[in-house]
């Protein structure tokens, strides 16, 4: 390894430690007011705002998929029809269900697709935990094997790629993310910005792609039905079957459309306190 990246390396590890002491202080602010967070991310109007934002970047010719979901098959709140129904609502292309070391959610997401008739473009998906972090695998088809969890990272996305998969690094230098610069650049097909990151993780995972010409992707994580389409990965190009947008990530032909959830948080608390000041809500 030359000494350039050697540096490289030794100042990205610096940082992503800092990045996360901050997240560990972060989360645990966000744990204690999750339940108020909860409460004002559900009466804000937010559903609104977000098909106004994908309409506009219609209009500008991209198609857009949020690539990271969760349902209640794992830790999500939401139904994967229900998933679906709200996808559609505010005008994505497509989505992933990326249920921790679970399939089902996707599965059903896409028999209730099929049932409905709808157009949405459903990405077979599933987040694994690794030893070394999360990692999201997309196939063309669901797979027929299960992937074990607790496997390292290297065995994780062999396996993947064996099975015709891509490897994305989710939410990488967050909590649960991987980490390790070396594994970032050697393992992964595209590391993902991932719009539930806190603290800056996420332009950090962007800054350290784009310095390393890794591919990104962009995916929400959500796993309130409000985060969906938070995090989006965006593309002019024709996708008409899932595979095509594999090939657009791997070729660094997609963007990311990135919202972070607590942004919208603070922006909604903002003008809740503005109309506060103006009189037009009272306590
Ligand atoms: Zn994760
Ligand atoms: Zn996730």
């Amino acid at each position: 390894m030359g000494k350039k990246i050697t540096s490289f390396y030794s100042k990205y590890k610096g940082v992503s430690d800092t990045a996360k002491k901050i997240n560990r202080i972060w989360e645990k602010h966000i744990r204690k007011a999750s339940k108020e967070i909860r409460r004002l991310y559900k009466s804000a109007p937010i559903k609104e705002e977000r098909q106004e934002i994908i309409e506009d970047v219609h209009k500008q010719g991209y198609k857009v998929f949020d690539l990271h979901i969760h349902t209640y098959i794992s830790d999500g709140n939401e139904s994967p029809q229900s998933v679906v129904d709200y996808a559609i609502e505010i005008g994505l292309d497509g989505i992933a269900i990326t249920d921790h070391n679970a399939i089902r959610g996707g599965k059903l997401a896409q028999q209730y697709i099929k049932e409905k008739g709808y157009g949405l473009l459903l990405f077979p998906a599933e987040e694994i935990s690794s030893q070394n972090g999360h990692i999201v695998a997309y196939w063309a088809e669901f797979p027929e094997k299960k992937i074990k969890a607790g496997l390292s990272a290297v065995e994780t996305c062999k396996k993947i790629h064996d099975m015709g998969g891509i490897a994305v690094a989710a939410h990488p230098f967050g909590p649960h993310g991987v980490s390790d610069p070396e594994l970032l650049t050697t393992l992964f097909d595209a590391l993902e910005i991932n719009s539930r990151s806190t603290a800056g993780s996420d332009s950090l995972a962007k800054d350290f792609a784009e310095a390393q010409k890794i591919a990104y992707t962009g995916g929400s994580d959500a796993h309130l039905i409000q985060s969906i389409g938070c995090g989006c990965t965006i593309t002019k190009h024709p996708v008409k079957r899932t595979s095509d947008l594999y090939e657009l990530i791997i070729n660094h032909k997609t963007d990311v459309l990135i919202t972070p959830m607590w942004v919208e948080i603070l922006t909604y608390l903002e003008e809740l306190a503005e109309d506060y000041e103006e009189g037009l809500i009272q306590d």
